[in-house]
């Protein structure tokens, strides 16, 4: 017998905390919300070991700030289905095909984040959280008087490279080339500040360490050699990627395909709306997912748009 599709008010598709904020206020509104994501509820937040900007809470965990969410939107009555993949959305239908089930709904908040590009080198992986970071303004202050690296050379390395100079004592900004793609303006920046040495034409081949971050390899585009510099940070900056793949072609697209909305996160299709780090946004930050959150899903259940 074929099951019939489950019917709601709200799906949201992705529990970080832009998905999480959307299904309290969703649920709290009274909409008969369900919160799906192909993993378990978290985000990129999830991996953070301390969590201390975020308003009202003076120092906690990812996992903590997230279990709370989690506490929060069941009681309210958000239905969450976790290791539930989305492989197909119709978003003018609105109905969603999982890994496992089909469902529909009046609204739907795209809040599936974005990715680190990866270096995809050895301790990268294995030192995440240990030295390697992806966020300077989460994790610089760990750093304080210390040795870090940054690699990439796009308006990002540049701008958290800065932005590191203020824990660490040096911070050695890596290059594959011999030029920035970066703004003029942070170059100049940049090449000012006595804390920051460029290393050019080279590459990482490897982050080392045991408990943490040590050394790291690098490799010498021009002349193949390998050299060892001892540190204790590896901010990785080489661009990000938006999980928006699945939408392609049905909703507009920064060229990166960070998803276009307006202000009360709309976007071109009625009764869609993304909120939170797969949006096109000036910052991304824990507080600013939360925010969209919270105003897609009153969007979301007024009806607007
Ligand atoms: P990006 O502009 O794509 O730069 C990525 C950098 O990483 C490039 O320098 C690239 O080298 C390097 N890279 C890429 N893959 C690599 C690899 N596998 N190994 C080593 N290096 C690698 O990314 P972004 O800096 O994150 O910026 C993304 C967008 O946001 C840009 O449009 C940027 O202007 C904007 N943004 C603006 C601001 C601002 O205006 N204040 C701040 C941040 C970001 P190559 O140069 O050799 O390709």
């Amino acid at each position: 017998m074929v099951n019939p599709m489950e019917e709601y008010d709200t799906i949201i598709i992705g529990a970080g905390p832009a998905g999480l904020t959307a299904a309290i206020y969703s649920s709290r509104e009274g909409q008969k919300t369900l919160l799906l994501d192909k993993a378990v509820p978290g985000g990129q937040i999830y991996l953070s070991s301390i969590v201390e900007n975020y308003p009202g809470v003076k120092s906690t965990s990812g996992a903590a700030l997230i279990s709370t969410m989690v506490g929060q939107a069941t009681s309210f009555g958000t239905k969450i289905k976790q290791f539930e993949e989305v492989k197909e959305a119709n978003l003018k239908e609105k109905i969603i095909k999982t890994d496992r089930g089909e469902y529909k709904s009046k609204s739907i908040i795209i809040a599936t984040g974005n990715r680190w590009r990866k270096l995809n080198v050895p301790g990268e992986e294995e030192l995440l959280g240990k030295g390697v970071s992806y966020c300077a303004t989460c994790d610089g202050p760990f750093f304080k008087n210390q040795e870090v690296a940054v690699i990439g050379g796009g308006d990002s390395a540049i701008e958290e490279g800065l932005h590191l100079t203020k824990f660490a004592n040096k911070v050695y900004i890596i290059h594959r080339r011999n030029e920035l793609r970066a703004s003029k303006r942070l170059q100049d920046l940049a090449f000012s500040n006595p804390k920051i040495e460029f290393i050019w034409n080279s590459e990482v081949s490897s982050i080392n360490g045991n408990a943490n971050v040590e050394s790291i390899t690098l490799k010498n585009n021009n002349s193949n050699e390998e050299t060892s510099l001892a540190l204790s940070g590896a901010f990785i900056f080489i661009g990000m990627l938006p999980n928006s793949e699945i939408f392609k072609g049905q909703l507009e697209t920064d060229p990166r395909g960070y998803i276009l909305t307006g202000e009360w996160m709309q976007t071109k299709i009625p009764g869609v709306y993304a909120a939170g780090d797969v949006r096109h946004s000036p910052l991304k930050q824990v507080t600013t997912a939360t925010s969209d959150g919270t105003v897609s899903a009153v969007s979301a259940s007024r009806g607007q748009f």
